[in-house]
Protein backbone atom coordinates (compact mmCIF):
# COMPACT_ATOMS: atom_id res chain seq x y z
CA UNK A 1 0.00 0.00 0.00
CA UNK A 2 2.77 2.25 0.62
CA UNK A 3 4.27 1.46 -3.05
CA UNK A 4 0.73 2.51 -4.44
CA UNK A 5 0.40 5.66 -2.98
CA UNK A 6 3.51 6.48 -3.89
CA UNK A 7 2.49 5.78 -7.27
CA UNK A 8 -0.40 8.00 -7.18
CA UNK A 9 1.51 10.70 -6.40
CA UNK A 10 4.54 9.89 -8.69
CA UNK A 11 6.55 9.38 -5.84
CA UNK A 12 9.58 7.45 -5.07
CA UNK A 13 8.95 5.32 -1.71
CA UNK A 14 11.56 2.85 -0.51
CA UNK A 15 11.99 1.07 3.35
CA UNK A 16 15.52 1.97 4.68
CA UNK A 17 17.73 1.50 7.17
CA UNK A 18 17.27 -0.80 10.59
CA UNK A 19 14.08 -2.50 8.79
CA UNK A 20 16.38 -3.93 5.42
CA UNK A 21 19.82 -4.66 7.56
CA UNK A 22 17.64 -6.70 9.76
CA UNK A 23 15.20 -8.23 6.80
CA UNK A 24 18.07 -9.57 4.61
CA UNK A 25 19.58 -10.65 8.50
CA UNK A 26 16.06 -12.71 8.90
CA UNK A 27 15.82 -10.88 12.18
CA UNK A 28 12.56 -9.41 13.32
CA UNK A 29 12.46 -5.71 13.00
CA UNK A 30 8.84 -4.13 13.85
CA UNK A 31 10.24 -0.45 12.66
CA UNK A 32 9.92 -0.02 9.52
CA UNK A 33 11.59 3.45 8.24
CA UNK A 34 10.39 4.53 4.84
CA UNK A 35 11.89 7.23 2.76
CA UNK A 36 10.12 9.62 0.25
CA UNK A 37 12.19 10.94 -2.84
CA UNK A 38 10.22 14.13 -2.64
CA UNK A 39 7.33 15.73 -0.47
CA UNK A 40 6.88 12.91 2.78
CA UNK A 41 4.65 14.99 4.50
CA UNK A 42 2.14 15.04 1.87
CA UNK A 43 2.89 11.28 1.23
CA UNK A 44 1.75 10.52 4.54
CA UNK A 45 -0.85 12.56 4.98
CA UNK A 46 -2.20 11.22 1.82
CA UNK A 47 -1.76 7.62 2.87
CA UNK A 48 -3.13 8.34 6.70
CA UNK A 49 -6.29 9.89 5.03
CA UNK A 50 -7.13 6.86 2.78
CA UNK A 51 -6.03 3.63 5.48
CA UNK A 52 -7.53 5.37 8.59
CA UNK A 53 -3.87 6.25 10.26
CA UNK A 54 -3.00 9.67 12.13
CA UNK A 55 -0.19 11.35 10.94
CA UNK A 56 2.47 13.52 12.92
CA UNK A 57 4.28 15.57 11.00
CA UNK A 58 7.36 17.78 11.33
CA UNK A 59 7.50 20.32 8.95
CA UNK A 60 10.95 21.46 9.86
CA UNK A 61 12.63 17.94 9.20
CA UNK A 62 10.21 16.74 6.57
CA UNK A 63 9.00 13.48 8.43
CA UNK A 64 6.31 12.50 9.57
CA UNK A 65 5.17 9.18 11.78
CA UNK A 66 1.78 7.12 10.73
CA UNK A 67 0.38 5.86 13.55
CA UNK A 68 -2.33 2.99 12.90
CA UNK A 69 -5.10 2.07 15.41
CA UNK A 70 -3.31 -1.09 16.43
CA UNK A 71 -0.54 1.56 18.06
CA UNK A 72 2.08 0.13 15.09
CA UNK A 73 4.14 2.98 13.97
CA UNK A 74 5.99 3.98 10.17
CA UNK A 75 8.36 6.23 10.11
CA UNK A 76 8.56 8.80 7.12
CA UNK A 77 11.39 10.63 5.84
CA UNK A 78 11.64 12.58 2.66
CA UNK A 79 15.00 12.86 1.39
CA UNK A 80 17.30 15.34 2.74
CA UNK A 81 20.80 16.52 3.50
CA UNK A 82 21.99 17.22 7.37
CA UNK A 83 24.54 19.60 8.37
CA UNK A 84 26.15 19.00 11.38
CA UNK A 85 26.71 23.03 12.38
CA UNK A 86 29.30 22.03 15.45
CA UNK A 87 30.67 18.28 16.66
CA UNK A 88 27.51 16.87 18.84
CA UNK A 89 25.31 19.33 17.79
CA UNK A 90 21.71 18.38 16.25
CA UNK A 91 21.69 18.72 12.90
CA UNK A 92 19.86 21.30 10.31
CA UNK A 93 18.40 19.65 7.12
CA UNK A 94 17.90 20.73 3.47
CA UNK A 95 15.98 18.28 0.60
CA UNK A 96 18.23 16.32 -1.54
CA UNK A 97 18.40 12.47 -3.56
CA UNK A 98 18.02 9.35 -2.15
CA UNK A 99 21.80 7.98 -2.21
CA UNK A 100 22.93 11.66 0.18
CA UNK A 101 19.83 10.57 2.25
CA UNK A 102 21.99 7.19 2.33
CA UNK A 103 24.82 8.43 2.59
CA UNK A 104 24.64 11.02 5.77
CA UNK A 105 23.75 7.19 7.57
CA UNK A 106 26.03 5.61 10.17
CA UNK A 107 27.10 2.66 8.95
CA UNK A 108 27.31 0.96 5.46
CA UNK A 109 25.02 -1.60 7.07
CA UNK A 110 21.90 1.01 7.81
CA UNK A 111 22.47 2.32 4.24
CA UNK A 112 20.17 -0.43 1.91
CA UNK A 113 16.84 0.79 0.58
CA UNK A 114 13.95 -1.29 -1.00
CA UNK A 115 12.11 0.19 -3.29
CA UNK A 116 7.89 -0.21 -2.85
CA UNK A 117 6.66 1.43 -5.89
CA UNK A 118 4.93 -1.04 -8.06
CA UNK A 119 7.01 -1.01 -11.45
CA UNK A 120 10.16 -2.05 -9.36
CA UNK A 121 8.39 -3.24 -6.34
CA UNK A 122 11.23 -5.26 -4.28
CA UNK A 123 14.40 -3.38 -6.02
CA UNK A 124 17.32 -3.73 -3.38
CA UNK A 125 19.83 -0.61 -3.54
CA UNK A 126 22.85 -0.39 -2.42
CA UNK A 127 24.68 2.28 -3.04
CA UNK A 128 28.17 2.10 -0.61
CA UNK A 129 28.73 -1.91 -0.23
CA UNK A 130 26.09 -2.74 2.40
CA UNK A 131 25.56 -6.27 0.98
CA UNK A 132 28.62 -7.47 1.06
CA UNK A 133 29.41 -5.67 4.36
CA UNK A 134 26.31 -7.37 6.12
CA UNK A 135 27.51 -10.70 4.80
CA UNK A 136 31.03 -10.39 6.07
CA UNK A 137 29.76 -9.06 9.71
CA UNK A 138 31.55 -5.77 9.78
CA UNK A 139 30.49 -2.24 11.07
CA UNK A 140 31.67 0.62 8.69
CA UNK A 141 31.29 4.01 8.50
CA UNK A 142 30.53 5.58 5.30
CA UNK A 143 33.26 8.26 5.76
CA UNK A 144 36.06 9.46 7.79
CA UNK A 145 34.22 12.66 9.56
CA UNK A 146 31.61 10.15 10.77
CA UNK A 147 32.66 10.27 14.36
CA UNK A 148 33.46 13.89 14.58
CA UNK A 149 30.18 15.01 12.71
CA UNK A 150 28.18 12.83 15.37
CA UNK A 151 30.05 10.90 18.73
CA UNK A 152 27.11 9.11 19.72
CA UNK A 153 27.92 6.93 16.76
CA UNK A 154 30.83 5.19 18.34
CA UNK A 155 27.96 3.92 20.94
CA UNK A 156 26.06 2.69 17.73
CA UNK A 157 29.50 0.98 16.49
CA UNK A 158 29.26 -0.88 19.58
CA UNK A 159 26.09 -1.88 20.13
CA UNK A 160 25.44 -2.52 16.71
CA UNK A 161 28.68 -4.76 16.54
CA UNK A 162 27.60 -6.90 19.74
CA UNK A 163 24.34 -7.35 19.09
CA UNK A 164 24.62 -8.68 15.57
CA UNK A 165 27.35 -10.67 16.75
CA UNK A 166 29.69 -8.50 13.60
CA UNK A 167 32.80 -6.53 14.52
CA UNK A 168 33.63 -3.38 13.70
CA UNK A 169 36.42 -2.71 10.95
CA UNK A 170 39.90 -1.90 11.67
CA UNK A 171 40.00 1.47 10.06
CA UNK A 172 36.31 2.08 11.83
CA UNK A 173 37.70 1.58 14.64
CA UNK A 174 41.24 3.24 14.13
CA UNK A 175 38.75 6.35 13.53
CA UNK A 176 37.03 5.61 17.39
CA UNK A 177 40.40 5.55 18.81
CA UNK A 178 40.86 8.60 17.17
CA UNK A 179 37.67 10.57 18.40
CA UNK A 180 38.45 9.04 22.16
CA UNK A 181 42.56 10.54 21.95
CA UNK A 182 40.74 13.73 20.74
CA UNK A 183 38.26 14.14 23.31
CA UNK A 184 34.95 14.76 20.73
CA UNK A 185 32.62 12.88 23.08
CA UNK A 186 33.25 15.49 25.88
CA UNK A 187 31.14 17.53 23.64
CA UNK A 188 28.36 15.09 23.54
CA UNK A 189 25.88 16.55 25.28
CA UNK A 190 25.12 14.43 28.17
CA UNK A 191 20.95 13.35 27.28
CA UNK A 192 22.60 12.53 24.12
CA UNK A 193 25.33 10.25 26.12
CA UNK A 194 22.44 8.89 28.29
CA UNK A 195 20.20 7.85 25.26
CA UNK A 196 23.21 5.83 23.96
CA UNK A 197 24.34 4.05 27.13
CA UNK A 198 20.41 3.17 27.89
CA UNK A 199 20.35 1.84 24.67
CA UNK A 200 23.53 -0.20 25.25
CA UNK A 201 22.46 -1.39 28.59
CA UNK A 202 18.71 -2.25 27.41
CA UNK A 203 19.98 -4.62 24.92
CA UNK A 204 18.91 -8.30 25.21
CA UNK A 205 23.32 -8.93 26.21
CA UNK A 206 24.56 -6.00 27.36
CA UNK A 207 27.85 -6.75 28.93
CA UNK A 208 29.88 -7.51 25.70
CA UNK A 209 29.61 -4.17 24.77
CA UNK A 210 30.74 -2.50 27.82
CA UNK A 211 33.38 -4.11 27.73
CA UNK A 212 34.11 -3.13 24.49
CA UNK A 213 33.13 0.33 25.85
CA UNK A 214 35.97 -0.35 28.59
CA UNK A 215 38.49 -1.50 26.56
CA UNK A 216 38.37 1.48 23.81
CA UNK A 217 38.76 3.90 26.68
CA UNK A 218 35.13 4.91 26.61
CA UNK A 219 33.62 5.22 30.01
CA UNK A 220 35.73 7.88 31.00
CA UNK A 221 33.37 9.72 28.87
CA UNK A 222 30.79 9.04 32.12
CA UNK A 223 33.29 9.68 34.16
CA UNK A 224 37.02 9.58 34.83
CA UNK A 225 36.98 7.68 37.44
CA UNK A 226 35.64 4.89 35.56
CA UNK A 227 39.14 4.32 34.24
CA UNK A 228 40.88 4.58 37.54
CA UNK A 229 38.75 2.49 39.10
CA UNK A 230 37.18 -0.15 36.46
CA UNK A 231 33.53 -1.98 36.97
CA UNK A 232 33.94 -5.21 38.02
CA UNK A 233 33.39 -7.94 35.79
CA UNK A 234 32.08 -10.42 38.32
CA UNK A 235 29.71 -7.61 39.68
CA UNK A 236 28.14 -6.93 36.29
CA UNK A 237 27.76 -11.06 35.16
CA UNK A 238 25.67 -11.21 38.90
CA UNK A 239 23.61 -8.38 38.26
CA UNK A 240 22.49 -10.35 34.69
CA UNK A 241 22.19 -13.56 36.66
CA UNK A 242 20.22 -12.00 39.03
CA UNK A 243 17.82 -9.72 36.11
CA UNK A 244 17.33 -13.33 34.44
CA UNK A 245 16.09 -15.01 37.76
CA UNK A 246 14.01 -11.87 38.58
CA UNK A 247 12.25 -12.32 35.31
CA UNK A 248 11.77 -15.74 35.66
CA UNK A 249 9.38 -14.88 38.81
CA UNK A 250 6.95 -13.07 36.45
CA UNK A 251 6.12 -10.19 39.08
CA UNK A 252 4.62 -8.10 37.10
CA UNK A 253 6.30 -5.65 39.14
CA UNK A 254 7.46 -2.57 36.45
CA UNK A 255 11.33 -1.93 36.71
CA UNK A 256 14.21 -0.71 33.97
CA UNK A 257 16.55 -3.25 33.80
CA UNK A 258 19.28 -0.37 32.17
CA UNK A 259 19.16 0.67 36.12
CA UNK A 260 20.42 -2.32 37.92
CA UNK A 261 22.91 -2.65 35.07
CA UNK A 262 23.83 1.46 35.51
CA UNK A 263 24.44 0.88 39.76
CA UNK A 264 26.63 -2.29 39.19
CA UNK A 265 28.28 -0.23 36.45
CA UNK A 266 29.25 2.92 38.97
CA UNK A 267 29.50 0.25 42.04
CA UNK A 268 33.22 1.27 42.21
CA UNK A 269 32.88 5.04 42.11
CA UNK A 270 32.49 7.12 45.53
CA UNK A 271 29.15 9.14 46.36
CA UNK A 272 30.88 12.23 45.14
CA UNK A 273 32.31 10.89 41.60
CA UNK A 274 28.21 8.54 41.15
CA UNK A 275 27.03 12.08 41.48
CA UNK A 276 29.26 13.26 39.07
CA UNK A 277 28.38 10.77 36.33
CA UNK A 278 24.74 11.15 37.04
CA UNK A 279 25.28 15.09 36.29
CA UNK A 280 27.35 14.29 33.02
CA UNK A 281 24.35 11.96 32.13
CA UNK A 282 21.77 14.94 32.55
CA UNK A 283 19.94 12.62 34.59
CA UNK A 284 16.44 13.92 35.82
CA UNK A 285 17.31 15.63 38.83
CA UNK A 286 14.70 14.33 41.09
CA UNK A 287 15.50 10.41 39.74
CA UNK A 288 19.31 11.63 40.60
CA UNK A 289 18.42 12.34 44.29
CA UNK A 290 16.27 9.35 44.43
CA UNK A 291 18.90 7.24 42.96
CA UNK A 292 21.76 8.43 44.67
CA UNK A 293 20.00 8.57 48.66
CA UNK A 294 18.76 5.15 47.86
CA UNK A 295 22.36 3.73 47.32
CA UNK A 296 23.16 5.37 50.05
CA UNK A 297 20.43 3.80 52.49
CA UNK A 298 20.93 0.28 50.67
CA UNK A 299 24.49 0.77 51.92
CA UNK A 300 23.90 1.16 55.24
CA UNK A 301 21.15 -0.84 55.83
CA UNK A 302 22.32 -3.74 54.41
CA UNK A 303 25.54 -3.31 56.69
CA UNK A 304 23.08 -3.19 59.47
CA UNK A 305 21.59 -6.28 58.32
CA UNK A 306 25.07 -8.09 57.84
CA UNK A 307 25.43 -7.41 61.48
CA UNK A 308 22.57 -8.16 63.17
CA UNK A 309 22.62 -11.67 60.91
CA UNK A 310 25.89 -12.01 62.83
CA UNK A 311 24.55 -11.58 65.98
CA UNK A 312 21.35 -13.91 65.57
CA UNK A 313 22.38 -15.68 62.60
CA UNK A 314 19.12 -15.53 60.83
CA UNK A 315 16.20 -12.57 60.70
CA UNK A 316 12.52 -12.54 61.71
CA UNK A 317 9.92 -11.90 58.36
CA UNK A 318 9.15 -8.29 59.77
CA UNK A 319 12.65 -7.20 60.28
CA UNK A 320 13.60 -8.11 57.07
CA UNK A 321 10.52 -6.31 55.30
CA UNK A 322 11.50 -2.74 57.19
CA UNK A 323 15.14 -3.35 56.42
CA UNK A 324 14.02 -3.34 52.31
CA UNK A 325 10.58 -1.38 52.67
CA UNK A 326 10.86 1.89 50.68
CA UNK A 327 13.89 0.67 47.96
CA UNK A 328 13.45 0.37 44.41
CA UNK A 329 13.63 -3.16 42.90
CA UNK A 330 16.58 -1.58 40.87
CA UNK A 331 18.45 -0.76 43.88
CA UNK A 332 17.44 -3.90 45.71
CA UNK A 333 18.24 -6.32 42.67
CA UNK A 334 21.77 -4.23 42.30
CA UNK A 335 22.39 -5.14 45.98
CA UNK A 336 21.51 -8.88 45.26
CA UNK A 337 24.17 -8.91 42.89
CA UNK A 338 26.91 -7.35 45.32
CA UNK A 339 25.96 -9.32 48.47
CA UNK A 340 28.21 -12.08 48.49
CA UNK A 341 26.71 -13.41 51.71
CA UNK A 342 23.86 -16.03 50.37
CA UNK A 343 21.79 -15.34 53.17
CA UNK A 344 21.24 -11.60 52.69
CA UNK A 345 20.41 -13.01 49.09
CA UNK A 346 18.10 -15.25 50.07
CA UNK A 347 15.92 -12.74 52.51
CA UNK A 348 16.26 -10.24 49.54
CA UNK A 349 14.48 -13.19 47.41
CA UNK A 350 11.92 -13.66 50.55
CA UNK A 351 10.97 -10.36 50.36
CA UNK A 352 10.07 -9.96 46.45
CA UNK A 353 8.85 -13.02 46.06
CA UNK A 354 6.76 -12.75 49.41
CA UNK A 355 7.04 -10.18 52.02
CA UNK A 356 6.55 -7.54 49.99
CA UNK A 357 3.07 -8.07 48.97
CA UNK A 358 1.81 -8.91 52.57
CA UNK A 359 -1.23 -6.27 53.95
CA UNK A 360 -3.38 -5.99 57.07
CA UNK A 361 -6.60 -7.33 56.45
CA UNK A 362 -8.05 -4.07 59.17
CA UNK A 363 -7.45 -0.92 58.69
CA UNK A 364 -8.24 2.47 60.61
CA UNK A 365 -11.68 1.75 59.67
CA UNK A 366 -11.97 -1.51 61.73
CA UNK A 367 -9.75 -0.25 64.73
CA UNK A 368 -12.78 3.04 65.03
CA UNK A 369 -15.15 0.19 65.21
CA UNK A 370 -13.20 -1.78 68.04
CA UNK A 371 -12.89 1.59 69.97
CA UNK A 372 -9.49 2.57 69.69
CA UNK A 373 -9.40 6.59 69.69
CA UNK A 374 -8.10 7.37 66.22
CA UNK A 375 -4.06 9.17 66.67
CA UNK A 376 -0.69 8.35 66.17
CA UNK A 377 -1.37 4.67 67.67
CA UNK A 378 -3.21 3.82 65.11
CA UNK A 379 -0.05 3.54 62.67
CA UNK A 380 1.80 1.32 65.88
CA UNK A 381 -0.68 -0.81 65.89
CA UNK A 382 -1.60 -1.42 62.41
CA UNK A 383 2.33 -1.83 62.32
CA UNK A 384 2.29 -4.12 64.85
CA UNK A 385 -0.03 -6.67 63.24
CA UNK A 386 1.48 -6.19 60.19
CA UNK A 387 4.63 -7.70 61.78
CA UNK A 388 2.93 -10.35 63.10
CA UNK A 389 1.50 -11.28 59.67
CA UNK A 390 5.09 -11.22 58.63
CA UNK A 391 5.85 -13.41 60.88
CA UNK A 392 3.26 -15.77 60.65
CA UNK A 393 1.79 -15.23 64.21
CA UNK A 394 -1.50 -14.01 62.95
CA UNK A 395 -3.52 -15.34 59.74
CA UNK A 396 -7.11 -14.12 60.07
CA UNK A 397 -8.55 -11.15 59.74
CA UNK A 398 -10.25 -12.27 63.78
CA UNK A 399 -6.84 -13.02 65.04
CA UNK A 400 -5.96 -9.40 63.34
CA UNK A 401 -9.07 -7.53 65.27
CA UNK A 402 -7.72 -9.70 68.61
CA UNK A 403 -4.16 -8.79 68.31
CA UNK A 404 -5.28 -5.01 67.38
CA UNK A 405 -7.37 -5.30 70.82
CA UNK A 406 -5.05 -6.41 72.94
P1 LIG B 1 17.42 -0.54 16.34
O1 LIG B 1 17.13 -1.95 16.01
O2 LIG B 1 18.38 -0.38 17.49
O3 LIG B 1 16.22 0.35 16.46
P2 LIG B 1 17.88 0.88 13.89
O4 LIG B 1 18.90 0.68 12.82
O5 LIG B 1 16.45 0.78 13.51
O6 LIG B 1 18.26 -0.09 15.07
P3 LIG B 1 17.45 3.57 14.85
O7 LIG B 1 18.20 4.16 16.00
O8 LIG B 1 16.01 3.34 14.98
O9 LIG B 1 18.26 2.26 14.50
O10 LIG B 1 17.74 4.46 13.60
C1 LIG B 1 17.10 4.27 12.36
C2 LIG B 1 18.07 4.56 11.22
O11 LIG B 1 18.50 5.92 11.30
C3 LIG B 1 19.32 3.70 11.32
O12 LIG B 1 19.21 2.55 10.53
C4 LIG B 1 20.43 4.60 10.86
O13 LIG B 1 20.69 4.44 9.51
C5 LIG B 1 19.90 6.00 11.07
N1 LIG B 1 20.55 6.64 12.22
C6 LIG B 1 20.16 6.62 13.51
N2 LIG B 1 21.01 7.30 14.28
C7 LIG B 1 21.96 7.79 13.46
C8 LIG B 1 23.12 8.59 13.67
N3 LIG B 1 23.47 9.00 14.88
N4 LIG B 1 23.84 8.90 12.59
C9 LIG B 1 23.48 8.48 11.36
N5 LIG B 1 22.42 7.72 11.12
C10 LIG B 1 21.66 7.36 12.14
Amino acid sequence: NLGKVGDRLDLPVYAVGGFVRDLLLGSENRDVDVTVEGDGILFAETFAAEFGCRVKSHEKFGTAVLVFPDGHKIDVASTRLEYYVSPGALPTVERSSLRMDLYRRDFTVNTLAIQLNAASFGLLIDFFGAYRDLHDGVIRVLHNLSFVEDPTRVFRAIRFEQRLHFRIARHTENLIKNAVKMDFLEKLGGRRLLAELVQILKEKEPLSAVWRLESLGLLRFIHPALEASPPSHDLMEEARDVISWFELLFLERRYERWVVYFLALCDSLSSEAFEGACARLALNVHFQEKLKEMRRSAEERMANMEKRLSQQGRLENNEIYYFFKGLSVEVLLYRMAKSGNPELKRCISLYFTKLDSVRTSIDGTDLQRIGVPPGPRYREILDAVLSAKLNGVVFSKEEEIALAKS
